[in-house]
C-alpha cells in the first residue's frame, strides 16, 4: 500500500529506479525511452556536470534564505540570463516552478500598474486550449476547462480569446498571414469590449505545448499582439515555461518572432529537472517601476533563489552552450520532423504534424480529410501512452474536450542530447504504438 497520494491513484505505476542518459530504467529493468516527461528532462538523466556542481554548492553552503542574503549561483544565473535574453529583459526572479513563476508574473504585472497609479488595470487576457498551471492564479489564466471548472468560483476574471491555432483555425478563404492577423486582432476587440483601462496584461505561450501539442503561431502574429499591447498599454507575458531555454531550437521561442515580451516566464527545461526551478524576467521599465516607486516587490517565497537549484541550473545551461546543444535541438529537430512525416505522412488518422525543434506534436482524428476529430470516449490519448510505455517509451499525449475543442494530440519533446539513432528509436516505437492503438480502436 502507499501512502502517497498520487494524482491517480488507481493507476498502476512502474517505479523509476535510475537513469541513464535519455533513458529511464525501471525496478524490473526495463528501458524507457525519454521523449515526454513534459519537456522537462533536456540534457537526459545523468549528467556529471550537473551534479558535480550541485554537490560543490551543498558543500559550500546548501541554503541561504533571501530575505537575509544573496548567494553566488543565483546572480551567476541572472546574470547569464540577463545576458542572454532579449531586448532589456534584464532582471531575474527566481522560483521553485512554472505555476509560481506564472504567480508572479500576474503579481508583478498588477503591481507595476499600481506604482504607475493605474490601479483600475485589474484583469487579465489569455487564450482558449491553454495551460499556465495549477495554482488559483495561474489556473484562472489558463483555459482549459476541464482543469478550471470545479474550482471556477475560486477563480480570477480573465477574458479568452482564440489560440493562433492555424490547423483548426484558418479558414480556406485566408492566407496564413490573414488568418494570424484576424486571430491577434481578438486581443483588441476584448480590449474594447473590458476596457483598455481595465486590463493587466495579456498571456500566452510562443508555442503552445500541453494543450495542443507543439503549435507555433502563424508569421505575423506575435508581431500583431506586440503592436496592440503597446497602443493600449497592456503587459504582454510569454509564458515559456515548456517551450522556453531551448526546447525550440532558440534558448528563449520569442526569439524567432523576433519580440521582446514585458515578462518571460520559464521553468522545466531552466533546470532540467536536476532541481525544481523556474524564473520570471521583466524588461528595465517594470523593474525600475517598482525600484523607484514602492521599493519592495510584495511577493516571494521560501525557495527564492535556492543555491543548489540555481548552481544546478548554471551548470544545466553552461552544459548546453558549452556543447553547442541548440544546434543539435535544430539539427534532431528536422529529423524528428522528417522521420515523423515519412512514418505517418499518408495516416489517415493523422490530421497534422507541428512543431518547432526538439518539440514536435500530432494531431490524430477520424479522418484526415474532413479533420473530424476522434470521439473523446474512445480516449486515444490514454491508449497511446499506454501502447508507448509498453514499447519503451514515455511521450507526452493529450485529449478530450478541452474549453470546446476535441481532440488527441501527442506531443514529443526528447532531451537535446539525441543523436540520429535515438530519433529513429523514438519514431519507430510510437509508430508501433499508434498503428496498435488505431487499428485497436478500428476494430
Ligand atoms: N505554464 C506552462 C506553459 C506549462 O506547460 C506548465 C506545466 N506543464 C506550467 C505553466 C506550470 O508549471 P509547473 O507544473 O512547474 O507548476
Amino acid at each position: 500500500m502507499t501512502h502517497v497520494i498520487h494524482r491517480n491513484p488507481k493507476a498502476n505505476y512502474p517505479v523509476a529506479a535510475s537513469g541513464e542518459g535519455p533513458y529511464i530504467i525501471d525496478d524490473a529493468g526495463k528501458k524507457y525511452f525519454d521523449a515526454g516527461d513534459a519537456a522537462v528532462s533536456c540534457l537526459g538523466h545523468s549528467n556529471d556536470s550537473v551534479a558535480k556542481a550541485m554537490k560543490a554548492q551543498i558543500d559550500s553552503i546548501s541554503f541561504t534564505h533571501s530575505g537575509f542574503f544573496t548567494n553566488p549561483a543565483m546572480e551567476g544565473l541572472a546574470t547569464f540570463l540577463a545576458g542572454k535574453a532579449p531586448g532589456d529583459l534584464n532582471h531575474v526572479f527566481f522560483v521553485s516552478g512554472g505555476s509560481e513563476a506564472v504567480e508572479s508574473a500576474l503579481k508583478l504585472a498588477r503591481q507595476y500598474f499600481l506604482e504607475k497609479g493605474e490601479p483600475s488595470r485589474t484583469r487579465f487576457i489569455s487564450r482558449r486550449q491553454s495551460y499556465h498551471g495549477n495554482t488559483l492564479g495561474a489556473l484562472s489564466a489558463g483555459g482549459n476547462l476541464w482543469r478550471r471548472e470545479p474550482f471556477a468560483p475560486l477563480l480570477l476574471p480573465v477574458d479568452l480569446i482564440s489560440p493562433c491555432y492555424e490547423y483548426r483555425g484558418r479558414r480556406d478563404d485566408e492566407t496564413d498571414w490573414e488568418f494570424g492577423q484576424r486571430t491577434a486582432d481578438e486581443l483588441e476587440a476584448a480590449l474594447m469590449a473590458q476596457g483598455p483601462e481595465n486590463i493587466c496584461a495579456f498571456i500566452c505561450e510562443p508555442v503552445v505545448g500541453a494543450t495542443l501539442g507543439a503549435v507555433p503561431a502563424v508569421a505575423g502574429y506575435f508581431t500583431r499582439i506586440r503592436e496592440i499591447c503597446d497602443q493600449y498599454g497592456v503587459l504582454f507575458i510569454a509564458d515559456e515555461v515548456m517551450c522556453g531555454m531551448g526546447r525550440t531550437g532558440s534558448l528563449f521561442a520569442v526569439e524567432q518572432e523576433n519580440i521582446v515580451p514585458d515578462i518571460l516566464v520559464m521553468a522545466k527545461g531552466l533546470g532540467a529537472g536536476y532541481q525544481p526551478i523556474g524564473a520570471m524576467m521583466c524588461t528595465d521599465e517594470i523593474y525600475n517601476a517598482i525600484v523607484d516607486g514602492s521599493g519592495f516587490f510584495q511577493h516571494g517565497h521560501t525557495y527564492l533563489g535556492h543555491p543548489v537549484a540555481c548552481a544546478g541550473a548554471l551548470a544545466v545551461q553552461q552544459y548546453i552552450e558549452d556543447n553547442d546543444l541548440l544546434s543539435n535541438v535544430q539539427l534532431r529537430g528536422q529529423q524528428l520532423r522528417e522521420g515523423l512525416m515519412a512514418r505517418f505522412g499518408n495516416n489517415a488518422c493523422v490530421g497534422d504534424i507541428r512543431g518547432r525543434g526538439l518539440f514536435q506534436g500530432m494531431e490524430i482524428v477520424a479522418d484526415r480529410l474532413t479533420k473530424e476529430p476522434l470521439d473523446p470516449a474512445l480516449k486515444v490519448h490514454v491508449k497511446i501512452k499506454a501502447a508507448a510505455m509498453d514499447e519503451g517509451l514515455m511521450c507526452y499525449p493529450m485529449g478530450g474536450t478541452i474549453d470546446g475543442h476535441r481532440g488527441d494530440h501527442v506531443l514529443l519533446a526528447p532531451p537535446f542530447i539525441v543523436d540520429e539513432s535515438h530519433v529513429d528509436e523514438v519514431v519507430s516505437k510510437l509508430g508501433r504504438a499508434v498503428d496498435a492503438v488505431l487499428q485497436s480502436v478500428k476494430a
